[in-house]
């Protein structure tokens, strides 16, 4: 059987049969790889821990006639504080099951397993204040990488700038509309100037750097609200961690 070595993030397990998962990953090329880990549900595994989600290993896989077969697996970084913990677990789960939903077999990306990686190092040591920061930058980059590069300062159509404070984001055209562009059929969310700057420098801060930004919580969880609605116009797929996530942020809030 071919075989080969790849380096990838653990999203999702799923059983199979009485005692294997399937795994999916995302491998660092972009591509979403899923195999199986056989006997991996069996109590002294080898596999133990090595293939839960938000885990990076470096892995032997075997092609098989259907999927791939986990011969070897490395930790690279385990990311265990996340698991750990129940808030960090919420809010990297948006992440993963983002990118379950966004990444395709054999359909590369170069830049999104860096910044899957980049994001779940930050939340692994992240304050509880800090992850509804580091979930929005991370669905701002995201979905720029997935084709949808979000806009806050100019028309997303004819490119003429925004007027200062509040903006109308078309969900469709993933930025405000100038009152030439705007369609009376648009889709659109409130964002507040406030926000508005918080989006900006999110999206241009380094994941590391996010949580030195301080945005206020009530900022943020706008900023989250409009992304949210943002990801489920565009992604076809049901986000469920991401609904869950967005009934904490909605209790946080309320406090
Ligand atoms: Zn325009």
């Amino acid at each position: 059987m071919p075989s080969h070595r790849v380096r990838a993030l653990s999203l999702k397990k799923t059983k199979l049969g009485e005692t294997d998962l399937i795994v999916t990953f995302l491998a660092e090329d972009g591509c979403q790889i899923r195999a199986v880990a056989k006997g991996a549900r069996k109590p002294g595994s080898r596999f133990g821990g090595r293939v839960e989600p938000f885990t990076v290993v470096d892995m032997l896989l075997h092609t098989g006639r259907t999927l791939e077969t986990i011969s070897d697996a490395e930790i690279v970084t385990s990311h265990a504080a996340i698991r750990e913990d129940y808030d960090r677990a919420q809010a990297a789960s948006v992440v993963a099951d983002f990118l379950d939903k966004v990444s395709v077999e054999c359909q590369t990306e170069d830049r999104l397993f860096a910044l899957a990686c980049a994001t779940l190092d930050a939340m692994d040591g992240a304050e509880d204040d800090a992850l509804l920061a580091l979930v929005v930058a991370f669905l701002l980059k995201g979905m720029a990488m997935h084709g949808y590069r979000p806009q806050f300062d100019a028309c997303a159509v004819c490119g003429s700038r925004a007027g200062a404070g509040e903006i109308r984001f078309a969900l469709e055209l993933g930025g405000p509309a100038c009152e030439a562009c705007s369609g009376a059929g648009d889709e659109a969310v409130w964002l507040s100037g406030d926000a508005r700057a918080a989006c900006k420098a999110l999206m241009s801060a380094k994941m590391a750097e996010v949580a030195e930004l301080g945005v206020p919580h009530g900022v943020l969880a706008e900023a989250f609200g409009v992304m949210r609605a943002f990801v489920v116009y565009h992604v076809p797929a049901k986000l469920k961690a991401l609904g869950m996530y967005s009934a904490e942020v909605l209790r946080a809030t309320r406090e």
